[in-house]
């Protein structure tokens, strides 16, 4: 069964300029991600990995062609429109966790559920099974700074996926954390992601992960190629 679209990318063009010179980054790029694919995006630094992430989630507009969510044409979207699907249809995750530093493990995966409505006590519940899932559950009590690198990541991508989202994006999530350590967050991602049918786009420079991943993509001449 032909599974649901969730991201897609039609004839991208994404450019900085600088001075007389311009950087071209993207140039007719062309993507596709369908709902419970985990796809890799492997490419040296600089090449672009970041810039595809951010026109993904709407952090970005490209300066030429369109980006669908769920089949909606988000270029033209007014700027609240934009916000909402972000919000609710996309998760993010960076290298560096960026867990607000005086709240609990809990505290910070309920956060973006109470902003999307959810009462206190569905938020709680959701963030301890999420905790749970990612076999944290004993340290939702915990401050950021008094869990290990590993498990800030763990509550990262929890609270990526708090609000159930379409669409998870992580920019080299595991890049920060020893190899064994990667392997355990990736496992725990892999597992979520299994279960609960989203797609994934990873940036990653790991190759031990790339290859775990149901396809790899890389940046060449500005387009987006599978390898
Ligand atoms: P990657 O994530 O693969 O390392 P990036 O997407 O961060 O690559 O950056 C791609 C290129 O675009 C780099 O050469 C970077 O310097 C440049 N770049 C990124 N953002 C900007 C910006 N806001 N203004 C100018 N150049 C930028
Ligand atoms: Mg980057």
């Amino acid at each position: 069964m032909a599974r649901k679209t969730v991201l897609k990318l039609s004839g991208v063009d994404r450019y900085y300029g600088q001075g007389d010179t311009v950087l071209s980054i993207l140039k007719g790029a062309d993507f596709e991600l369908r709902a419970g694919e985990i796809v890799a995006l492997v490419a040296p630094s600089g090449t672009g990995k970041s810039t595809l992430l951010h026109l993904a989630g709407l952090l970005e507009h490209p300066d030429a062609g369109e980006i669908f969510i769920n089949g909606e044409s988000c270029g033209n979207l007014p700027d609240e429109r934009r916000t909402a699907i972000r919000r609710g249809d996309i998760g993010f995750v960076y290298q560096f966790h960026h867990l607000l530093p005086e709240f609990s493990a809990l505290e910070n995966i309920m956060m973006p559920q109470l902003i999307g409505g959810l009462s206190k006590k569905e938020a709680q519940e959701r963030a301890a099974q999420l905790l749970d899932y990612m076999r944290i559950g004993h340290r939702g009590t915990h401050r950021p700074s008094e869990l290990s690198g590993g498990e800030q990541q763990r509550v990262a991508i929890a609270r990526a996926v708090a609000n159930a989202p379409l669409l998870l994006l992580a920019d080299e999530p595991t890049g920060n954390l020893d190899p064994e350590t990667a392997s355990y967050v990736f496992d725990a991602l892999e597992a979520l992601v299994r279960q609960s049918g989203l797609a994934a786009l990873i940036a990653t420079h790991n190759h031990d992960l790339a290859s775990r991943m149901d396809r790899r993509v890389t940046i060449e001449g500005g387009r987006i190629v599978e390898f």
